[in-house]
């Protein structure tokens, strides 16, 4: 499937996660053309990509008419954490339903393959455990996280449309909680959120009991994921979980961050916030047999690397 050198669009390439996919095929000698509305992307990101000849960056709005001569398109423009999506709702259902179809529209033109990706969270709060991609979830459909939850659902539901009425060849990924470098210290997430407050000797803030569980997924093996995705025949009319089954209460976490950043921050309790799933960690048994794939950064070495990358730029 993969050519020596294929073009592909990755929107929200600008992102936490989009902008490590953009270097990662860079190296591999890819065209990349990214497109990235900034409202939750860094310009930042992207300082290595852009010294590349074989990069381009178009600031744009998903949502809108496009047109380019692509192999492939990468769809990871979208408000992605629950702080972000909360704020911008309406942005984020935009974004997963007009923009999965400029997306679409734009793979029929062209021929090209379409990798959307989708989310641990059209699962919502999973009453199963671990989940399958064969699991039809748990979700509230008009909670706070309902713009995120049925965005993505849609947006898988409007790609199968596509594969079965145009024949298009269409690959969904559904991410769960991934960490690394990039992040942004105010998108509200656990990991940047637990860190820059153990750096800073802040509270570190826990919401529940902390006995809620997640399962956090490396950057480096995430976009490792999503490249052999993008790439593999195999893969072609699939749905894949991409995550690393390494599940641990937030609680724990904390801890974990706390002796990491040798820090004596405090822990305080608050409330969950609304729908917060209870658990999650993914059943990678697709994407190891499909894709031969496994996260290899374990959750030390991983936090290790991050707070570095804290410390120097947040
Ligand atoms: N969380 C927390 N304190 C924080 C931020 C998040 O206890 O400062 C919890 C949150 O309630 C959730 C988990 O950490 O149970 C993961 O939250 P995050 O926003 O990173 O992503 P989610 O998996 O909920 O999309």
């Amino acid at each position: 499937m993969s050519k020596a050198r294929s073009r592909v669009l990755v929107t929200g390439g600008g992102g936490f996660i989009g902008s490590h996919l953009c270097d990662a095929l860079l190296d591999k000698g890819h065209e990349v053309i990214c497109l990235d509305s900034f409202i939750t992307g860094d310009r930042a990101n992207l300082e290595g990509a852009l010294g590349n000849p074989n990069f381009v960056m178009v600031e744009g709005d998903v949502e809108e008419p496009m047109d380019f001569d692509v192999d492939f398109i990468v769809h990871m423009a979208s408000p992605a954490s629950p702080v972000d999506y909360s704020n911008m709702p309406i942005k984020t259902m935009l974004a997963n339903s007009i923009g999965t179809l400029r997306c679409l529209e734009l793979a029929c033109r062209r021929g090209a393959r379409m990798l959307m990706s989708s989310t641990s969270e059209v699962y919502g709060d999973p009453k199963v455990s671990p989940q399958g991609e064969e699991y039809f979830g748990n979700v509230n459909p008009i909670g706070p996280r309902s713009c995120y939850d049925e965005g993505k659902r849609f947006a898988e539901a409007l790609c199968k449309s596509y594969e079965r009425e145009h024949g298009l060849d269409v690959v969904i990924v559904r991410i769960f909680n991934t960490y690394g470098s990039r992040m942004r210290s105010n998108d509200g997430r656990v990991i940047p959120n637990f860190i820059c407050q153990a750096l800073h000797e802040d509270s570190i803030t826990i919401y529940g009991d902390g006995g809620q569980t997640r399962s956090f997924c490396f950057v480096s093996d995430m976009v490792r994921g999503l490249t052999l995705a993008m790439f593999a025949t195999e893969a072609g009319g699939e749905v894949i979980n991409i995550g690393n089954p390494n599940e641990m209460r937030v609680i724990d976490l904390a801890g974990r961050i706390r002796e990491k950043a040798h820090s004596q921050s405090e822990m305080t309790f608050s409330s969950l916030p609304v729908d917060d799933p209870l658990q999650r960690r993914p059943d990678i048994g697709l994407a190891m047999r499909l894709l031969g794939w496994a996260p290899e950064v374990n959750i030390e070495e991983g936090l290790e690397d991050t707070i570095a990358w804290f410390k120097e730029h947040r």
